[in-house]
Protein backbone atom coordinates (compact mmCIF):
# COMPACT_ATOMS: atom_id res chain seq x y z
CA UNK A 1 0.00 0.00 0.00
CA UNK A 2 1.48 3.29 -0.87
CA UNK A 3 0.89 5.75 2.11
CA UNK A 4 -1.55 8.70 1.06
CA UNK A 5 0.57 11.96 -0.12
CA UNK A 6 -0.05 15.80 -0.02
CA UNK A 7 2.06 16.38 -2.17
CA UNK A 8 1.80 18.34 -6.00
CA UNK A 9 3.96 16.12 -7.48
CA UNK A 10 6.07 13.30 -6.39
CA UNK A 11 7.65 10.27 -7.06
CA UNK A 12 6.71 6.72 -5.84
CA UNK A 13 9.76 3.87 -5.60
CA UNK A 14 8.80 0.47 -5.04
CA UNK A 15 11.75 -1.40 -3.24
CA UNK A 16 9.95 -4.16 -2.98
CA UNK A 17 9.75 -4.44 -6.52
CA UNK A 18 13.98 -3.30 -6.73
CA UNK A 19 14.54 -6.74 -4.97
CA UNK A 20 12.72 -9.00 -7.33
CA UNK A 21 14.48 -7.26 -10.39
CA UNK A 22 17.70 -8.21 -8.53
CA UNK A 23 16.35 -11.63 -7.73
CA UNK A 24 15.50 -12.02 -11.71
CA UNK A 25 18.47 -10.67 -12.90
CA UNK A 26 20.68 -13.26 -10.90
CA UNK A 27 18.81 -16.24 -12.00
CA UNK A 28 19.89 -14.87 -15.36
CA UNK A 29 23.39 -14.73 -14.75
CA UNK A 30 23.95 -17.82 -12.62
CA UNK A 31 25.78 -18.30 -8.94
CA UNK A 32 29.31 -17.72 -10.46
CA UNK A 33 28.99 -14.01 -12.53
CA UNK A 34 29.21 -11.11 -9.82
CA UNK A 35 26.50 -7.97 -10.27
CA UNK A 36 27.81 -4.63 -9.81
CA UNK A 37 24.78 -2.05 -9.50
CA UNK A 38 25.06 1.14 -11.33
CA UNK A 39 23.15 3.53 -9.22
CA UNK A 40 24.87 6.73 -11.07
CA UNK A 41 22.78 9.61 -11.03
CA UNK A 42 21.38 9.20 -7.55
CA UNK A 43 20.53 5.77 -8.91
CA UNK A 44 19.32 6.66 -12.04
CA UNK A 45 16.75 9.26 -9.79
CA UNK A 46 14.90 7.01 -7.79
CA UNK A 47 17.04 8.57 -4.53
CA UNK A 48 20.46 6.83 -3.67
CA UNK A 49 20.67 6.50 -0.65
CA UNK A 50 17.39 3.97 -0.08
CA UNK A 51 17.76 2.52 -3.13
CA UNK A 52 21.46 1.56 -2.41
CA UNK A 53 20.38 0.04 1.41
CA UNK A 54 17.99 -2.08 -0.43
CA UNK A 55 20.42 -3.36 -2.77
CA UNK A 56 23.21 -4.27 0.19
CA UNK A 57 20.67 -5.98 1.76
CA UNK A 58 20.25 -7.86 -1.32
CA UNK A 59 23.63 -8.85 -0.88
CA UNK A 60 24.80 -7.08 -4.66
CA UNK A 61 28.53 -7.45 -5.30
CA UNK A 62 29.72 -3.97 -5.70
CA UNK A 63 28.38 -0.54 -6.74
CA UNK A 64 29.71 1.52 -9.73
CA UNK A 65 28.45 5.10 -9.65
CA UNK A 66 29.96 8.48 -12.08
CA UNK A 67 30.46 10.47 -9.39
CA UNK A 68 32.93 11.12 -6.56
CA UNK A 69 30.26 12.59 -4.42
CA UNK A 70 28.19 9.83 -4.85
CA UNK A 71 30.78 7.13 -4.02
CA UNK A 72 31.15 9.40 -0.95
CA UNK A 73 27.96 8.79 -0.21
CA UNK A 74 27.89 5.29 -0.51
CA UNK A 75 30.81 4.94 1.70
CA UNK A 76 28.48 6.65 4.43
CA UNK A 77 26.29 4.50 3.94
CA UNK A 78 27.85 1.13 4.18
CA UNK A 79 31.15 1.06 6.20
CA UNK A 80 34.05 0.30 4.13
CA UNK A 81 33.46 -3.38 2.73
CA UNK A 82 31.53 -2.79 -0.49
CA UNK A 83 33.73 -1.89 -4.00
CA UNK A 84 32.72 0.88 -5.61
CA UNK A 85 33.74 1.52 -8.91
CA UNK A 86 33.80 5.17 -10.61
CA UNK A 87 33.10 5.22 -13.99
CA UNK A 88 34.89 7.47 -16.18
CA UNK A 89 38.12 9.54 -15.44
CA UNK A 90 38.81 10.48 -12.38
CA UNK A 91 39.68 14.28 -12.25
CA UNK A 92 43.24 14.86 -10.81
CA UNK A 93 42.20 16.96 -7.89
CA UNK A 94 40.06 14.15 -6.69
CA UNK A 95 42.96 11.30 -6.22
CA UNK A 96 43.59 12.03 -2.97
CA UNK A 97 39.86 11.01 -2.09
CA UNK A 98 39.83 8.31 -4.23
CA UNK A 99 42.40 7.00 -2.52
CA UNK A 100 41.61 7.93 1.34
CA UNK A 101 38.37 6.28 0.69
CA UNK A 102 39.17 3.09 -1.16
CA UNK A 103 37.16 4.37 -4.40
CA UNK A 104 37.92 1.88 -7.02
CA UNK A 105 39.16 4.60 -9.79
CA UNK A 106 38.84 3.82 -13.84
CA UNK A 107 41.80 4.49 -15.61
CA UNK A 108 42.56 4.63 -19.33
CA UNK A 109 46.18 5.83 -19.87
CA UNK A 110 49.66 5.05 -18.70
CA UNK A 111 49.68 9.06 -17.60
CA UNK A 112 46.96 8.80 -15.23
CA UNK A 113 47.95 6.06 -13.97
CA UNK A 114 51.24 7.68 -13.10
CA UNK A 115 49.17 10.08 -11.38
CA UNK A 116 47.57 8.30 -8.79
CA UNK A 117 49.79 5.99 -8.25
CA UNK A 118 51.75 8.91 -6.55
CA UNK A 119 49.14 10.22 -4.77
CA UNK A 120 48.48 6.97 -3.67
CA UNK A 121 52.76 6.25 -2.48
CA UNK A 122 51.91 9.99 -0.74
CA UNK A 123 49.05 7.85 1.22
CA UNK A 124 51.40 4.85 1.93
CA UNK A 125 48.21 2.91 0.38
CA UNK A 126 47.78 0.61 -2.44
CA UNK A 127 45.09 1.79 -4.74
CA UNK A 128 42.80 -0.50 -6.74
CA UNK A 129 41.98 -0.08 -10.37
CA UNK A 130 39.84 -1.13 -13.28
CA UNK A 131 41.29 -0.49 -16.75
CA UNK A 132 38.64 0.64 -19.45
CA UNK A 133 39.35 -0.60 -22.61
CA UNK A 134 37.73 0.89 -25.79
CA UNK A 135 36.44 -1.01 -28.27
CA UNK A 136 34.15 1.18 -29.62
CA UNK A 137 32.36 3.53 -27.55
CA UNK A 138 35.10 5.95 -27.62
CA UNK A 139 34.30 7.61 -24.60
CA UNK A 140 37.17 6.76 -22.06
CA UNK A 141 39.43 4.06 -22.38
CA UNK A 142 42.54 2.67 -23.61
CA UNK A 143 42.25 1.54 -27.66
CA UNK A 144 41.92 -1.94 -27.79
CA UNK A 145 45.08 -2.01 -30.00
CA UNK A 146 47.30 -0.79 -27.83
CA UNK A 147 45.59 -1.92 -24.52
CA UNK A 148 47.99 -5.18 -23.63
CA UNK A 149 51.02 -2.86 -23.24
CA UNK A 150 49.17 0.07 -21.55
CA UNK A 151 48.01 -2.79 -18.81
CA UNK A 152 51.73 -4.29 -18.63
CA UNK A 153 52.87 -0.71 -17.66
CA UNK A 154 50.35 0.16 -15.12
CA UNK A 155 50.30 -3.16 -14.26
CA UNK A 156 53.97 -2.17 -13.03
CA UNK A 157 53.23 0.39 -11.10
CA UNK A 158 53.97 -0.55 -7.29
CA UNK A 159 51.33 1.56 -5.33
CA UNK A 160 48.03 0.71 -7.84
CA UNK A 161 46.72 -3.12 -8.26
CA UNK A 162 44.69 -3.65 -11.23
CA UNK A 163 41.93 -5.40 -10.25
CA UNK A 164 39.53 -5.38 -13.37
CA UNK A 165 39.47 -4.91 -17.12
CA UNK A 166 36.61 -3.39 -18.74
CA UNK A 167 34.88 -2.20 -21.97
CA UNK A 168 31.38 -0.18 -22.59
CA UNK A 169 29.05 -1.34 -25.79
CA UNK A 170 27.90 1.70 -27.86
CA UNK A 171 25.02 -0.12 -29.15
CA UNK A 172 24.46 -3.82 -27.19
CA UNK A 173 20.31 -2.91 -27.34
CA UNK A 174 20.13 -2.65 -30.98
CA UNK A 175 23.13 -4.23 -32.77
CA UNK A 176 24.04 -7.95 -31.25
CA UNK A 177 26.59 -8.87 -34.06
CA UNK A 178 28.19 -5.48 -33.54
CA UNK A 179 28.81 -6.30 -29.59
CA UNK A 180 29.92 -9.58 -29.86
CA UNK A 181 32.50 -8.19 -32.26
CA UNK A 182 33.29 -5.75 -29.51
CA UNK A 183 33.62 -8.64 -27.11
CA UNK A 184 36.00 -10.33 -29.05
CA UNK A 185 38.21 -7.65 -29.60
CA UNK A 186 38.19 -6.54 -25.58
CA UNK A 187 38.53 -10.45 -24.82
CA UNK A 188 42.13 -10.33 -26.81
CA UNK A 189 43.35 -7.21 -25.70
CA UNK A 190 42.41 -7.96 -22.09
CA UNK A 191 44.14 -11.61 -21.70
CA UNK A 192 43.53 -13.25 -18.27
CA UNK A 193 44.03 -13.11 -14.91
CA UNK A 194 41.39 -10.04 -13.08
CA UNK A 195 37.86 -9.60 -13.15
CA UNK A 196 36.82 -9.16 -16.65
CA UNK A 197 33.50 -7.11 -17.25
CA UNK A 198 31.32 -5.92 -19.95
CA UNK A 199 27.61 -5.95 -20.18
CA UNK A 200 25.03 -3.48 -19.72
CA UNK A 201 21.44 -4.19 -19.22
CA UNK A 202 20.81 -4.70 -22.17
CA UNK A 203 23.99 -6.89 -22.95
CA UNK A 204 23.08 -9.01 -19.60
CA UNK A 205 19.36 -9.41 -21.39
CA UNK A 206 20.29 -10.43 -24.90
CA UNK A 207 23.54 -11.64 -25.21
CA UNK A 208 24.67 -13.76 -22.58
CA UNK A 209 28.38 -14.60 -23.48
CA UNK A 210 28.85 -11.13 -22.37
CA UNK A 211 28.53 -11.91 -18.84
CA UNK A 212 32.24 -12.66 -18.29
CA UNK A 213 33.07 -12.38 -14.37
CA UNK A 214 30.50 -9.90 -13.42
CA UNK A 215 27.42 -7.59 -14.95
CA UNK A 216 26.94 -4.15 -14.82
CA UNK A 217 22.89 -3.40 -14.86
CA UNK A 218 21.47 0.12 -14.19
CA UNK A 219 18.20 0.13 -16.27
CA UNK A 220 17.42 -3.58 -15.65
CA UNK A 221 17.49 -3.40 -12.31
CA UNK A 222 14.75 -0.21 -11.96
CA UNK A 223 12.90 -2.62 -14.11
CA UNK A 224 12.83 -0.93 -17.55
CA UNK A 225 12.81 -3.78 -20.00
CA UNK A 226 10.75 -7.39 -20.61
CA UNK A 227 10.07 -9.28 -17.35
CA UNK A 228 11.05 -6.69 -14.81
CA UNK A 229 8.83 -4.74 -12.83
CA UNK A 230 9.48 -1.05 -13.46
CA UNK A 231 9.67 0.31 -9.81
CA UNK A 232 8.87 4.44 -10.53
CA UNK A 233 5.73 6.26 -10.71
CA UNK A 234 5.73 9.64 -11.17
CA UNK A 235 2.42 11.45 -10.17
CA UNK A 236 0.73 14.77 -9.97
CA UNK A 237 -2.85 15.88 -9.44
CA UNK A 238 -5.83 17.89 -10.92
CA UNK A 239 -5.75 21.63 -9.37
CA UNK A 240 -8.10 22.64 -12.06
CA UNK A 241 -11.40 21.88 -14.19
CA UNK A 242 -12.94 24.14 -16.91
CA UNK A 243 -15.37 23.79 -19.92
CA UNK A 244 -13.58 25.28 -23.51
CA UNK A 245 -15.57 26.17 -26.15
CA UNK A 246 -14.59 25.60 -29.92
CA UNK A 247 -12.09 28.50 -30.90
CA UNK A 248 -10.86 28.36 -27.16
CA UNK A 249 -6.76 28.20 -27.57
CA UNK A 250 -4.70 26.45 -24.76
CA UNK A 251 -0.75 27.34 -23.34
CA UNK A 252 1.98 29.47 -24.45
CA UNK A 253 2.33 30.27 -28.14
CA UNK A 254 -1.83 29.05 -28.85
CA UNK A 255 -0.39 25.71 -30.15
CA UNK A 256 -3.69 23.98 -29.43
CA UNK A 257 -7.29 25.10 -30.64
CA UNK A 258 -10.41 23.58 -29.14
CA UNK A 259 -12.65 22.24 -32.30
CA UNK A 260 -15.51 21.13 -30.34
CA UNK A 261 -16.83 21.87 -26.64
CA UNK A 262 -14.21 20.16 -23.90
CA UNK A 263 -13.33 19.73 -20.32
CA UNK A 264 -9.85 20.71 -19.78
CA UNK A 265 -7.79 19.62 -16.34
CA UNK A 266 -4.85 21.76 -15.26
CA UNK A 267 -2.57 19.31 -13.74
CA UNK A 268 0.69 19.95 -10.95
CA UNK A 269 3.84 19.22 -13.22
CA UNK A 270 5.67 21.49 -15.50
CA UNK A 271 9.40 21.01 -17.11
CA UNK A 272 10.40 22.52 -14.08
CA UNK A 273 9.47 19.19 -12.42
CA UNK A 274 11.11 17.07 -15.09
CA UNK A 275 8.40 16.57 -17.11
CA UNK A 276 9.82 17.62 -20.61
CA UNK A 277 8.50 20.22 -22.36
CA UNK A 278 8.64 18.57 -25.73
CA UNK A 279 5.91 16.58 -24.38
CA UNK A 280 3.48 19.41 -25.06
CA UNK A 281 0.74 18.16 -27.53
CA UNK A 282 2.29 14.57 -27.50
CA UNK A 283 1.98 12.60 -24.27
CA UNK A 284 -0.98 10.97 -22.57
CA UNK A 285 -1.21 10.65 -18.45
CA UNK A 286 -3.77 8.72 -16.61
CA UNK A 287 -6.86 10.19 -14.79
CA UNK A 288 -9.55 7.41 -13.46
CA UNK A 289 -7.23 5.05 -15.00
CA UNK A 290 -7.64 6.26 -18.42
CA UNK A 291 -5.48 7.86 -21.25
CA UNK A 292 -5.97 11.70 -21.65
CA UNK A 293 -4.31 13.30 -24.25
CA UNK A 294 -2.24 16.73 -23.31
CA UNK A 295 -2.85 19.59 -24.73
CA UNK A 296 -1.18 22.81 -25.70
CA UNK A 297 2.93 23.34 -24.29
CA UNK A 298 4.18 22.08 -21.03
CA UNK A 299 4.65 25.15 -18.88
CA UNK A 300 6.93 25.23 -16.04
CA UNK A 301 4.59 24.09 -13.54
CA UNK A 302 1.64 23.11 -15.06
CA UNK A 303 0.09 20.71 -17.52
CA UNK A 304 -3.49 20.88 -19.47
CA UNK A 305 -5.16 17.27 -20.39
CA UNK A 306 -8.28 16.60 -22.26
CA UNK A 307 -10.97 15.21 -19.44
CA UNK A 308 -13.68 15.53 -21.93
CA UNK A 309 -14.68 11.55 -21.74
CA UNK A 310 -14.21 10.71 -17.95
CA UNK A 311 -16.99 12.26 -15.66
CA UNK A 312 -16.31 12.99 -12.37
CA UNK A 313 -12.52 14.66 -12.68
CA UNK A 314 -12.15 16.61 -9.50
CA UNK A 315 -9.59 18.92 -8.27
CA UNK A 316 -6.88 16.70 -5.88
CA UNK A 317 -7.63 13.38 -8.42
CA UNK A 318 -4.40 11.74 -8.63
CA UNK A 319 -2.52 11.79 -12.35
CA UNK A 320 -0.19 9.22 -13.64
CA UNK A 321 2.51 10.37 -15.84
CA UNK A 322 4.55 7.35 -15.32
CA UNK A 323 3.28 3.99 -13.84
CA UNK A 324 0.26 2.00 -13.46
CA UNK A 325 -3.14 3.53 -12.79
CA UNK A 326 -6.29 0.76 -12.30
CA UNK A 327 -5.23 -1.73 -15.54
CA UNK A 328 -3.52 0.96 -17.53
CA UNK A 329 0.04 1.70 -17.91
CA UNK A 330 2.28 4.33 -19.26
CA UNK A 331 5.92 3.46 -18.91
CA UNK A 332 8.83 5.67 -18.87
CA UNK A 333 9.86 4.23 -22.45
CA UNK A 334 6.78 5.44 -23.84
CA UNK A 335 7.16 8.31 -22.34
CA UNK A 336 10.61 8.80 -23.87
CA UNK A 337 9.24 7.91 -27.45
CA UNK A 338 6.66 10.71 -26.81
CA UNK A 339 9.71 12.98 -26.11
CA UNK A 340 12.24 11.99 -28.84
CA UNK A 341 14.71 10.15 -26.01
CA UNK A 342 15.44 7.55 -23.88
CA UNK A 343 14.32 6.32 -20.97
CA UNK A 344 17.22 6.96 -19.04
CA UNK A 345 17.35 10.31 -19.64
CA UNK A 346 13.00 10.23 -18.83
CA UNK A 347 13.91 8.61 -14.95
CA UNK A 348 17.19 11.06 -14.80
CA UNK A 349 15.08 14.20 -15.49
CA UNK A 350 13.20 13.47 -12.97
CA UNK A 351 13.47 16.94 -10.69
CA UNK A 352 15.34 15.65 -7.61
CA UNK A 353 14.90 18.66 -5.36
CA UNK A 354 12.25 18.77 -2.83
CA UNK A 355 9.76 19.77 -5.69
CA UNK A 356 8.88 15.59 -6.26
CA UNK A 357 9.71 14.57 -3.36
CA UNK A 358 10.37 10.27 -3.27
CA UNK A 359 7.99 8.39 -1.36
CA UNK A 360 9.32 4.63 -0.42
CA UNK A 361 7.46 1.77 -0.29
CA UNK A 362 8.51 -2.29 0.37
CA UNK A 363 11.23 -0.64 2.79
CA UNK A 364 11.32 -3.61 4.82
CA UNK A 365 12.02 -7.30 3.23
CA UNK A 366 8.23 -9.03 3.15
C1 LIG B 1 25.65 3.60 -17.24
C2 LIG B 1 26.60 2.50 -17.45
C3 LIG B 1 26.18 1.17 -17.30
C4 LIG B 1 24.74 0.76 -17.07
O1 LIG B 1 24.00 0.91 -18.27
P1 LIG B 1 22.47 0.44 -18.38
O2 LIG B 1 22.21 0.50 -19.83
O3 LIG B 1 21.66 1.42 -17.61
O4 LIG B 1 22.40 -0.93 -17.83
C5 LIG B 1 27.16 0.18 -17.39
N1 LIG B 1 28.45 0.50 -17.65
C6 LIG B 1 28.87 1.77 -17.83
C7 LIG B 1 30.31 2.03 -18.12
C8 LIG B 1 27.96 2.81 -17.75
O5 LIG B 1 28.37 4.07 -17.94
Amino acid sequence: MVPQTHYRCWVEVDLHALRQNVAALRRRIGPRVKLMAVVKDNAYGHGLQQVVHVLMQCGVDAFAVANLAEALAIRQLGGTGWPILLFGSALPFEHDMIVEHHIIATVSSVDEAERLNTTARAHGKIQPVHIEIDTGMGRVGVWHETAPATIAAIRGLPNLRVEGLYTHFPSADDNPEETRRELALFLRAAGSGCLLHAANSAALLNLPETHLDMVRPGLALYGIAEGLIPILSFKARVAFVKEVGPGRTISYGQTYVATRPMRVATVTVGYGDGYSRHLSNRAEVLIHGQRCAVVGRVTMDQIMVDVTGIPNVACGDEVVLIGRQGNTEITAAEVARWADTIPWEVLCDINQTLRVPRVYTGLHAA
